[in-house]
Order: C-alpha cells, then sequence, then structure tokens
C-alpha cells in the first residue's frame, strides 16, 4: 500500500509526560504506517523550553504562522513544584498562553461522544462545543492587595495625556482591587470567528455575558457581538437556517442544561474556562474533549484539551502498563490532517482523517476502550485495554 503524500509540512509540537509518550505511539501506530508524515517538529518538552530559554516556543507559535496548521501535545505548565523537579531556571510561562499571545483568536472545545457513553445530562442528545475567547480578561489582569484604609482609582491617560479617574472603592481596612481590559479588536476577532464556525458547522450560535451589571465591559462584548452579526452575517446565517442567540449567562447556563445540545457556546475567557470543563465532565471525560485555536488570520492549532496526565506517567516510569486514553490526542490529529488536506486540496489526507476518527469510535462502539471509558460505558462486553493495546485495535481497525 502506497502512502499518502503531503505537500505542506504540519507544525508539530511534541510535549510533556504521559501524553509525549502516547504522542509517539499514535505516530508510530497510526499515523506513519499510512501517511508519508510531512511535519516541521518543535520540542516544547519542558526540558527543551528551558534549554532555550522557552524560544522554541515562541518559535513553534512563529511556525505555525508561516505554514498555518499546527498539532500540539499536552505541556507542563510550570509550578513551583515543577521548578524544583525540573531544575528550572526559570517558572516558564505557560505554552499554550505564549501561543495564543502570538497567534490571537478563539478556542473552540468540542467532546467527542459515542453512543454507548451517554451524557450525564439527559436532555444532551449532541455535542455541544465551547468557544472560549483566548484574550484579556481576568488572564491579563493586575492586581493589588490593599493593606489598609485608602482610595482605589480607575485612571486612564490618553495619548495627549487627557485623565479619567473614577473611585473603585474607599477602603477603610484591606482588601483586594483587580483591573482588567479587553480590546475591541479582539472581541471583534473572537466575534467573526464564533459567526464563522457556526456557518461552517452548520450549528446554532449562542452568546451570554452579564451585560445588566457590567454596563460597559460586558456590554461592549453584546455590541460588538450584535453589530458583527446584523453587518456581516444575518443573511448568511439565515440562508444556512441557523441562528445567533444573545443571553444573560446565568440564563444561558439554565438554558444548556434543558437543551438538547448541537449549539455553539461563546463564553468570554473565563467563563469557557469553566464552562468547557464543566461540559467535558458531563459529557463523560476530559479524555474526549478536543480543542482547536481558530486565529483570525485563518490559522489552526490543534491538540487534546486535557492535561499531560502525570499520575499515570510516574506508574508509566515505574514500569506499568497505564490506560490513557488517547482519543483527543488522536483526534487532535486527525483535526490537523484534514486541515492540512482541506488547503493543499489533498483528499486522500482529508478521508485518511476520517477514517482513522471512524475506527478510533468503532473500537470504543465494540466495547474496546481504556479504562475512564469502561468505567462509563454501557455495554454488556467492555474490555479495558491498555494505551498500546487500545491504539493497536484501531489500527486493526484501518486496515480492513
Ligand atoms: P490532567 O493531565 O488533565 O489529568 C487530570 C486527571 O484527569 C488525570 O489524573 C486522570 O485521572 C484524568 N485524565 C486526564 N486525561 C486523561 C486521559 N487522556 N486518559 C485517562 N485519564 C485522563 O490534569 P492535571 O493532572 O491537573 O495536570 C497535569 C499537567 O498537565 C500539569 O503540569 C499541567 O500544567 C498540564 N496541563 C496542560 C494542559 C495543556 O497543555 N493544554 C492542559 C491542562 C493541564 P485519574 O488520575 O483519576 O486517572
Ligand atoms: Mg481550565
Amino acid at each position: 500500500m502506497s502512502k499518502i503524500q503531503m505537500n505542506v509540512p504540519l507544525v508539530e509540537m511534541d510535549g510533556d509526560e504521559m501524553t509525549r509518550i502516547l504522542w509517539g505511539w499514535i505516530k508510530e501506530i497510526l499515523i506513519e504506517p499510512y501517511v508519508d508524515l510531512k511535519t516541521e517538529y518543535y520540542d516544547l518538552g519542558l526540558t527543551e523550553r528551558d534549554k532555550t530559554d522557552d524560544r522554541i516556543t515562541v518559535e513553534a507559535a512563529e511556525a505555525t504562522r508561516k505554514y498555518g496548521v499546527a498539532v500540539k501535545c499536552a505541556t507542563i505548565t510550570p509550578n513551583a513544584q515543577r521548578v524544583d523537579e525540573y531544575k528550572l531556571k526559570h517558572m516558564w510561562k505557560s505554552p499554550n498562553g505564549t501561543i495564543r499571545a502570538i497567534l490571537d483568536g478563539t478556542v473552540f472545545r468540542v467532546p467527542i461522544t459515542v453512543s454507548c457513553i451517554r451524557p450525564f445530562v439527559r436532555s444532551w442528545q449532541k455535542p455541544i462545543t465551547i468557544a472560549r475567547h483566548a484574550y484579556g480578561d481576568v488572564y491579563k489582569n493586575v492586581e493589588h492587595i490593599v493593606d489598609g484604609p485608602g482610595r482605589a482609582e480607575l485612571v486612564f491617560t490618553d495619548d495627549l495625556d487627557n485623565e479619567t479617574r473614577q473611585t473603585i472603592q474607599q477602603f477603610d481596612g484591606p482588601g483586594v482591587i483587580m483591573g482588567m481590559h479587553n480590546t475591541n479588536k479582539s472581541i471583534e476577532s473572537f466575534a467573526r470567528a464564533c459567526f464563522n464556525y457556526a456557518l461552517d458547522q452548520k450549528e446554532e450560535l449562542w452568546f451570554a455575558t452579564k451585560d445588566t451589571i457590567s454596563k460597559k465591559y460586558d456590554h461592549t462584548f453584546k455590541d460588538v457581538f450584535q453589530e458583527i452579526f446584523d453587518n456581516e452575517y444575518a443573511d448568511k446565517f439565515r440562508e444556512a437556517g441557523i441562528e445567533y442567540f444573545y443571553t444573560l449567562i446565568d440564563d444561558a447556563v439554565a438554558r444548556i442544561m434543558r437543551s438538547e445540545g448541537g449549539i455553539i457556546w461563546a463564553c468570554k475567557n473565563y467563563d469557557g474556562d469553566v464552562m468547557s470543563d464543566m461540559v467535558a465532565a458531563a459529557f463523560g471525560s476530559l479524555a474526549m474533549m478536543t480543542s482547536v485555536l481558530v486565529s483570525p488570520d485563518g490559522y489552526f492549532e490543534y491538540e487534546a484539551a486535557h492535561g499531560t496526565v502525570t499520575r499515570h506517567y510516574y506508574k508509566y516510569l515505574e514500569g506499568e502498563e497505564t490506560s490513557t486514553n488517547p482519543m483527543a490526542t488522536i483526534f487532535a490529529w486527525t483535526g490537523a490532517l484534514k486541515k492540512r488536506g482541506e488547503m493543499d486540496n489533498i483528499p486522500a489526507l482529508m478521508d485518511f482523517a476520517d477514517r482513522l476518527e471512524a475506527a478510533s469510535l468503532q473500537t470504543i462502539e465494540d466495547g474496546q476502550m481504556t479504562k475512564d471509558l469502561a468505567l462509563l460505558a454501557d455495554l454488556p462486553n467492555k474490555k479495558v485495554l491498555t494505551s498500546r493495546q487500545f491504539l493497536e485495535a484501531i489500527a486493526s481497525r484501518l486496515d480492513v
């Protein structure tokens, strides 16, 4: 059998711990036997980030701007304990944060669903996609601890040195203050990314903020979305037979619980952080949640939503065979290969990605799965496989 050829390389960002092990196996067992894989490889493993003073992360993001499509393995975001464990020069920033700051854009989180795992929310028949704004708010905040009485003010000085000044609080004792921002440019690209994605998927789009309380900050998000929708997307949505719906965040939460799914739910940065874990858990497992960063300039970065699965890695290091679920990482690869195929007009590559997804889902439907899923699956004859056995079971279905 001849392998599928690629023209333009994928940007491959390797990572850490158990997911790094899975990464190598996925390539070895499920991709390289079928595709003449062309990648530009960046090792974002913590050791290499430390060695390069984290330049490797910036280079990987810049390569994504050059080639258009990246696939990323989960990576450690170091904390004090990791600085010790890896003897780091510095507590490097989150690679995802660095990459997002360079590519900008919106993160779409989509659960992988299988019929033998029923969502915990009974009404959900179809996947719910979370579209998370990936810039600003509390993630780029400035915080201050107030030690005692005093006045906190919000001051803005424009480029002509005109000043506006508002009192935040007259403190009569200790407290806390936080300053946050966002930019219209980023909100606009968030809105367009969501509208485009909804049209692409032919699914309705919901957006929610707390504009009744935050009459300027959140209201700006609401207004920007509405204006862009009315001016650029209303007709296209009508033609596609889908709707854009705005409501308050608490109302959205209540409605989501009663919906049947099949919705793209656009969330501000923090709401998206929280809601994506809730949605992933309710659909069964964090190990079944995929993630794609869509930049306003048309760059795509695919990854699993979960982390490096540290607990399993330590067992692996002790020589134990683990049953870590590779599904979200497989789907990161298929997403990236499919997008590469679409951009370079290689139908065989798109078709291969579809077949790999189908074979992976079929393996689970046939009762062969990793431990996390076996605990949830509604099937009589479930068999728990190790990660490698599971990948080989998928390959056996690809070969037929
Ligand atoms: P995690 O790696 O997502 O794992 C948390 C727990 O969820 C695991 O211990 C495991 O539960 C379960 N789990 C997650 N993915 C699984 C999979 N594929 N198969 C089976 N079970 C899975 O989160 P964490 O332990 O909080 O973080 C570990 C490291 O990952 C941290 O250093 C963090 O910085 C990093 N991280 C990276 C990213 C990213 O690169 N996008 C995202 C989040 C976290 P059991 O132990 O009960 O089996
Ligand atoms: Mg989170």
